[in-house]
């Protein structure tokens, strides 16, 4: 197999070794006879990886039992309206700081639930930054304040997390949690599904602080609580095993690579490999994004017109450099750089736009 550098947005890249040990794993799951897509939920064996899986996520997150991590299904997109039904109650509001497409996909959801304001928008600097401190409007009676922290559509990421005072702080952190290091401790509920910087697609992981857990709604059919997951575990219903079980062993990886700290550093260089071609390249190549606010997980950028980014995308195909068009809604180009993806494939790409740009600029 010749290399292939995979750039897609999620599903996206997943760690060789991870790969390779559900391979190994597939057919005699440590000497079970059988694999385990085919054991029961509640087998021993299933139990180990759920706890296991549970306790990596609590390490890496540095948080003890004041939170409890879940392990869901429906996506990102289920807690868009999971979280106003269990965090709205009718007499209250949830501000939302909007800050790309995903953040006002959760935003309409809440809307459709309850009352909900925007406490500040980007949209008319075409979502190239997140609001300044001094431009959030928040409501200090708000149920929650929701924040994306990391638009996957955009290339926008938070880098300094807003000052929301005694509100608690929620996040969408699907296409970057686990890619530095997090002071888990100022937020009350953080949602990733776990197909970018996680896992397989299937599983969404819930981290949700007690205390905030004790505020939620008991009104709900019983799948719709975070009560019912908290308690069992999330083991209420037939959890997706084998996505779990993935999980575990990226986080596993994520710990053998060093921890977050290590991630972190990894990405920051890998990003900056593609920021530097964009910036050196006299704005042949337009990265989208403020600067100051650039994703280290999506690098978005443009060219000088719509043919030259479909010439990009095919050749850089034919290159081995796969899942490099932008998202439908904007265009342009978006090179995800996940956990999993190694500074070789930064520099792969790298020297690939220099070379576009030398013969088509
Ligand atoms: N939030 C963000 C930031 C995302 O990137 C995505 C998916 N790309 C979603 C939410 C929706 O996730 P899901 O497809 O798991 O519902």
């Amino acid at each position: 197999m010749s290399a292939i550098y995979n750039f897609n947005a999620g599903p996206a890249i997943l760690p060789a070794p991870v790969l390779e040990r559900a391979q190994h794993e597939m057919r005699d799951y440590q000497g079970r006879g059988m694999s385990i897509l085919e054991m029961s939920h509640r087998s021993p064996e299933y139990e180990t990886i759920n706890a296991e899986a549970a306790e990596r996520l609590k390490r890496l997150l540095d948080i003890g039992e004041e939170y409890h991590v879940l392990f869901l299904q429906g996506g990102a997109s289920m807690q868009f309206a999971m979280l106003p039904l269990n965090a709205l109650p009718p007499d209250t509001s949830a501000d939302y700081i909007l800050t790309g497409a995903w953040a006002e996909k959760a935003y309409e959801e809440a809307l459709r639930v309850g009352r909900a304001r925007a406490a500040a928008s980007t949209a008319d600097n075409s979502y190239r930054s997140v609001p300044s401190q001094a431009d959030l409007a928040l409501d200090p009676n708000a149920a929650y304040v929701h924040i994306t922290s990391n638009e996957t559509i955009q290339g926008v990421q938070w880098h300094a997390w807003p000052d929301v005072g005694d509100v608690p702080l929620v996040a969408d952190m699907s296409s970057d949690i686990l890619s530095r290091p997090l002071e888990t401790q100022r937020f009350a509920l953080i949602y990733a599904g776990a197909q970018k910087n996680l896992g397989p697609a299937g599983v969404t992981i819930v981290v949700i602080h007690d205390a905030f857990l004790r505020r939620t709604s008991p009104n709900l059919p019983v799948m719709l609580r975070y009560v019912t997951h908290v308690k069992n575990r999330s083991l209420y219903n037939t959890p997706p095993v084998f996505a779990v079980y993935m999980v575990n062993l990226v986080l596993a990886w994520i710990e053998e690579q060093g921890g977050l700290a290590a991630i972190e550093e990894r990405n920051r260089r890998k990003a900056a490999t593609l920021y530097q071609v964009i910036d050196a390249s006299d704005s042949f190549y337009r990265g989208h994004a403020a600067p100051e606010h650039r994703s280290l997980m999506n690098v978005t950028f443009r060219l000088p017109d719509e043919t030259l980014e479909k010439r990009f995308v095919a050749e850089a195909t034919a290159q081995g450099m796969v899942g490099l068009a932008g998202h439908r809604s904007v265009g342009g180009i978006r090179a995800s750089i996940y956990n999993a993806m190694a500074q070789e494939g930064c520099d792969a790409l790298a020297a690939f736009m220099t070379d576009f740009m030398r013969r088509n600029g």
